[in-house]
């Protein structure tokens, strides 16, 4: 029987970078996933030619020029800027807030002018101390943009009225006051070309992979594979829930080709009325500017999770933190297993965060090394 050094359970980002950096360091490693392919949520499916993000639209971004090189040593990337906007009953906005958006709501056109309306509006609202989300949100952005771009998207994404949810859920809506419509403010974004599965399948070039293997229906055979488990599934799952579940909020994505070559004339369109039912439509050829014939859209429901659908979001209240904190206690005792990534440490964390999280648990592990094999140096 083949003894491995470590049998890593999960191949999304967290377990492929550090099977990758134990390669590097000569260590032998098997990776397995209980779903029929690797990836994890950054998975890409090629329909009709165009890379489908499977588990939901991933933008790259970073400001550390460290995770930024490390990624490009797997893959180049394009020169995609998320700019998403917003359609509210058939009016388009442009996000995050912006002069753009306000120039589209107010007709203003100097800076002055946006952050006097906006004042003008949290004045009118009197509101001191904010005891939930719509309180909240209105003290920090006024009524407008609460009503058109923040209400219904928020009630829809948490499945309650704004006014049921605690004020804490927004810490800051950012505002610009100028004509930027670049969702985000990282020295660095885009999409792997190619997709993102190109920089999985890089990373574990050479090393053993089981797919539609669950851990805890093999945890014999596999825990007598190998001298350590790194998991990157469910905490809670992994010690059988004797605490509890932790609470997620989940997705329902609903895809479709559409036989026209552009259907929205952007990747991310945001649905913030109340009354259209899904949050998001996805438009997978735009983050690669592809120019094929058809195109693939992805409608995003927000859901409640239950037992048997995708963990996406942890819920970090106070009931699930504490929660986690009891399952923390158990992983820290742990002398053979590591646990890491977003659902073994149950936080979100974009793909940088990821990457940085398991080069870290590595360095721990194994000690530190550059980011190029030998061979490169
Ligand atoms: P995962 O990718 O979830 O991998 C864990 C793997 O473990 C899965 O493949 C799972 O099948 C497997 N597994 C679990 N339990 C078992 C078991 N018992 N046996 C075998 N296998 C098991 N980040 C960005 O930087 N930019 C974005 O735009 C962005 N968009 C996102 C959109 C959505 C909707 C979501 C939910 C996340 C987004 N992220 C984004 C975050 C990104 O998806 C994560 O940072 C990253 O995928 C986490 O990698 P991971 O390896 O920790 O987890």
């Amino acid at each position: 029987m083949e003894k491995y050094d470590y049998v890593i359970v999960g191949a999304g980002l967290f377990g492929a970078t550090f099977a990758y950096e134990a390669k590097k360091r000569g260590k032998k490693c098997l990776v397995i996933d209980r779903r029929n392919h690797l990836g994890g949520n950054i998975y890409c499916e090629n329909v009709e030619g165009i890379n489908v993000h499977k588990y939901g639209a991933h933008i790259f971004h970073t400001s550390s020029k460290y995770i930024w090189d490390y990624v490009n040593q797997f893959v180049e990337f394009n020169r995609y800027t998320n700019s998403p906007v917003a359609n509210y009953k058939g009016e388009i906005y442009n996000l995050p807030f912006n002069m753009n958006t306000f120039n589209k709501l107010w007709g203003v056109i100097r800076p002055e002018e946006a952050k006097a309306k906006i004042e003008e509006q949290k004045k009118a609202a009197n509101i001191t101390k904010p005891s939930n989300l719509e309180e909240q949100a209105i003290s920090l952005v006024g009524t407008d943009i609460y009503e058109k771009l923040v209400k219904g998207y928020t009630e829809k994404q948490w499945g309650r009225k704004a006014t049921e949810l605690p004020a804490f859920i927004i810490n800051r809506l950012p505002v610009r006051f100028t004509y930027d419509n670049n969702y985000f403010n990282d020295s660095y974004q885009g999409i792997p070309i190619g997709g993102y599965n190109v920089i999985i399948d890089k990373m574990l070039e050479g090393i053993d992979t089981e797919l539609e293997t669950d851990y805890f229906e093999e945890k014999e055979r596999l825990d007598n594979l190998a001298d350590k488990i790194v998991f990157t599934g469910m905490i809670d799952e992994y010690y059988d829930y004797r605490f509890g579940n932790l609470e997620y909020r989940s997705l329902k994505f609903e895809h479709e080709i559409v036989d026209s070559p552009n259907y929205q004339g952007n990747a991310v369109v945001n649905y913030t009325d109340s009354e259209t039912p899904y949050t998001r439509i996805i438009e997978h050829k735009h983050f690669e500017f592809g120019t094929q014939e058809k195109t693939v859209i992805t409608k995003e429901y927000p859901k409640e999770w239950g037992k048997g659908d995708e963990p996406y979001y942890p819920v970090n209240d106070e009931k699930n933190t504490a929660l986690y904190k009891k399952y923390k206690q158990l992983a820290d005792q742990e002398e053979n297993v590591i646990f890491g990534g977003r659902l073994a440490t149950y936080k979100y964390y974009d793909m940088h965060h990821i990457i940085s999280q398991s080069l870290k648990t590595v360095a721990k592990e194994l000690g530190s090394r550059p980011l190029v094999s030998p061979a490169e140096n």
